[in-house]
This record gives C-alpha cells, structure tokens and sequence, in this order.
C-alpha cells in the first residue's frame, strides 16, 4: 500500500492540488485534506467582492463539505496540523488525531503581517486575509463610520474600496509616495490615485504610522509627522509572511519561504509543498496564477509524468475593484530596458511597455487593458517584437499583421525611452 496522500492546507493552493489529483491521478489515491480554517474551501481572492458586498458569501466556495463527500475525499476542518512525525510517515492535528501518509503535501500559504506598533492588540484592529476578518470588517462597519487602511498595495487598495462602498470614510497611509509600487510606476500610481480620491479615498502618502490610540478599542492612528487620524476601524494591508513553522519544526530546509525544487519536492522526497508557504527558485509568490501551475505539475508527477517540472511564474497584477482598468504584468520598471510610452492623461490612457533585447519584459496599462493578455502572452514566449515596434502600443490589431509578415529581427540597442503623449 503506497498510496496515502495528505494535504495540509484547503486555502486556494490545497483545493486546487485536490482537483488536480482528482483529474489527473484518479483512483491512485485515498486523499485526505486537513485545513484550519473551519468548513470547505472557498476563494480567497474574492474576499475583496465579499467585501465591497458585490458578491454574496456561497459565491465564493470552491470545494464545500458536499462536493469533499462527493469525491471520496476526507475533510478535517478547523484542526490544524502541529506536527509531522518525518520517521513514521504521520501528522498529528491539534485535537490529537494521527495519520499515516505515503505522500504529504504543505499547502499552508501565509498569513497577513501585523505591524507592531503600540496598541496593535486594541479591537477594532484587524487584517484583511481570512473569510473571518471580513465577517469582522463587514459587522465594523455596520457600527463605525471611519476607517484607516495601512498599506497602498493591492490589498490595501481593495480593502480601502470595499470599505467605501459600504459607506465609510476612509483614508489610506502609504509609506512610499506613489500606490502600488510593486506593481506601478510613479505615473500610473499617479493616476490611480485621482481615480480613487474621486471615489472619496483621502490618501496619506510618504508617511508612516507610529503608535494606535484607543481605550476600550481603537480611535485614532497616530502618523510620525504627527497627524491623528481618528479612526472606528484600523486595516492593516502591509504584506504577507509565508506559514513555514510546521516545515521547520520538522526539520525541513526553510529560508523564507520552504525551499522546493522544480519537481516542488522539499527536502524530504516525500514532502512537497505549493502555493504562497513556498520558495522556489529563490521566490516567494503572493498571487494564485503560480500555485496553478504547480498544482497541475505537482499532479502530474504523481500521475508519474517524470518530465513534469516547474521553472516559475510570470507575475501579473489586476485591481479588483470595478470602473478601474488596471493591468501590470513582468518588469514593470525595468531597469537597463527600453520603455515605449503611451501617455492620453485627459482621457486617462496610460501605457507602458519595457522591451529587452526585442522583446517586451513588461506592460503596465491603465485605463484601457484590451491586449492586456496578448501582452502577457508576448512576455511569456519571448517573442522578438521589432518588426512591429512603431505600433506595438497601439495593440495587437496593428501589430499581429507586422510580426506575421516580416521576418524576425534581432534588436542590440542601448537602453532609450520613446514616448507619444496626446
Ligand atoms: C483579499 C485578498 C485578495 C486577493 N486578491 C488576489 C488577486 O486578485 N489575484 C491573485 O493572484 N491573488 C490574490 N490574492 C492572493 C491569493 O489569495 C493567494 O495567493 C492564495 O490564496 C494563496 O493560496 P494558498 O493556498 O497558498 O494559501 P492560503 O490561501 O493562505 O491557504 C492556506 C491555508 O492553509 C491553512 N493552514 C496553515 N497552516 C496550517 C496547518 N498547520 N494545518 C492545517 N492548515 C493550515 C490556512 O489556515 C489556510 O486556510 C488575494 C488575497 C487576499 C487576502
């Protein structure tokens, strides 16, 4: 008997990999799924429409108890894993129980970071992560009627915009001076910013937060240039620690994240791990497109695909957030690369596209994203874009027809910028 596979984890990486097996290695398995979170499995990504009340809490399930039932799969939900036995091949949850395994899975993912600043503990202080923070960000707001966000990434933003939708003033406080700086450059940021302040987001950029007052719960935020902010609910959005405790305690290499090769193996051959718990290649990724593909690839070698292997993911980013077309994806700010710019501040067109050696390393596009996929699609094949260079910000209808009838040439310029503004 060589065939008990245990996943620990039924966040969207762990719901993902049970499917996967399920299609890709049927009746190989008797698959078991623990989870810490207490019932099925739902989206996480769409925690920012729960939020903004744009979807309603049975849309975002993924896997709930009946389709686990359905599909022969056992569910031990609201039971973490505390430790895992390497020598005996078994894990052992909270409340006690031990299980065997022939193969175990780490699908952990991460848990939002808490600033630690006085006052941090106070209710009415919370993160923005599970389907629990925003039953309690949904009850705050029905009481309170300011908010303070911390953190201009896209989670801070979408938090911001869920809240204001829900009727709350809201002000947002970035330490940088431009939003979504991971994924934007200065202009584009610039851009999305006047979007939002017409929504009634107040923003406080290039500032950081010192100290939480509040008694009983929290009131204000304190600013170190000495702004006081009041506040009946404070958003902490300031980034994500991958969940590598379990990993380590069980002697597993662990660096930031836990360190996978490209068959997603740790350093127990018996041990794989995928999605945000993990670091490949020197990488620790935040979005869903990557644990994806390693879902798939990671059901494929169990099929006994051997040439199934993983070598990374380009990252892309969209702002959930309706009426703002936002798209960023690769070397959105590439250094030592040539930048073609297209810049329509008027109508709020901005695009951006940073080529390498003839091919397109980055696009950034605000306001209109049509191509968007096609430019992602140019990243990812490496395709040399030179015969189409003059057109390629004006998308693929003009462009396609000049790559498919002049032939490929290869481009060794030095580094420029060339920009059309209307
Ligand atoms: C509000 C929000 C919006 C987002 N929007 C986007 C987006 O638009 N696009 C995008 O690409 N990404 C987005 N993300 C990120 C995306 O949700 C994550 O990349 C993805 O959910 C990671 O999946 P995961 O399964 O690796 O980790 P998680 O979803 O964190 O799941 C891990 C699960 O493992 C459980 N667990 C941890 N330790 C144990 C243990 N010891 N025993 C048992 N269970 C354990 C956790 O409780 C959790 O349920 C968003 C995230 C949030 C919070």
């Amino acid at each position: 008997m060589n065939n008990r596979l245990v996943i620990v984890g039924h966040g969207n990486a762990g719901a993902r990999a049970v499917s996967e097996v399920l299609t890709r290695a049927p009746d190989q398995f008797k698959v078991t799924v623990i989870g810490e979170e207490r019932g099925g499995s739902y989206n996480r990504v769409l925690l920012s429409s729960l939020l903004a009340g744009d979807r309603l809490r049975p849309e975002i399930d993924t896997h709930d108890r009946a389709w686990f039932a359905e599909h022969g799969v056992d569910l031990i939900d609201g039971d973490p894993v505390i430790r895992i036995d390497r020598a005996a091949r078994q894990v052992v949850t909270a409340s006690g129980l031990i299980l065997d395994y022939d193969r175990l899975l780490l699908a952990t993912g991460s848990r939002a970071t808490q600033l630690p600043l006085p006052g941090v503990q106070l209710p009415g202080v919370q993160v923005f992560r599970t389907l629990d923070d925003v039953e309690t960000l949904v009850s705050a707001t029905a009481s309170g009627s300011s908010a303070v966000v911390i953190g201009g990434g896209l989670l801070g933003l979408e938090a911001a915009c869920g809240l204001t939708q829900r009727g709350m003033k809201v002000t947002l406080v970035h330490r940088s001076q431009s939003l979504m700086t991971q994924q934007l450059d200065a202009r584009a940021g610039t851009l999305l910013q006047r979007a939002l302040e017409a929504r009634g987001i107040r923003f406080c950029l290039g500032r950081s937060s010192r100290s939480i007052e509040g008694s009983a719960r929290v009131e204000a935020l304190q600013l170190d240039d000495g702004t006081r902010l009041p506040a009946d609910l404070l958003v902490m959005a300031v980034g994500i620690q991958p969940n590598v405790e379990l990993a380590r305690a069980s002697g597993l290499t662990v660096d930031r994240g836990i360190v996978v090769d490209d068959q997603l193996h740790t350093s127990d051959p018996r041990i794989d791990a995928l999605g945000e718990c993990v670091q490949h290649r020197g990488v620790c990724y935040g979005l869903v497109a990557p644990l994806y593909q390693q879902a798939e690839i990671f059901a494929r070698r169990l099929a006994g695909d051997t040439a199934a292997n993983y070598h990374g993911s380009l990252t892309t980013a969209q702002l959930k957030v309706s009426g703002i077309d936002l798209f960023s994806a690769g070397e959105f700010d590439a250094e030592g690369a040539e930048s073609l710019i297209f810049n329509d501040p008027r109508q709020g067109i901005y695009r951006r596209l940073n080529l390498r050696h003839g091919c397109v390393v980055g696009a950034l596009l605000y306001g209109d994203v049509t191509d968007a996929f096609w430019f992602q699609e140019l990243i990812e094949t490496k395709r040399n874009i030179s015969a189409a260079r003059p057109v390629l910000l004006f998308g693929r209808g003009l462009a396609e027809s000049r790559l498919t009838s002049e032939p490929e040439s290869r481009e060794t310029e030095a580094p420029q910028l060339q920009e059309f503004s209307v």
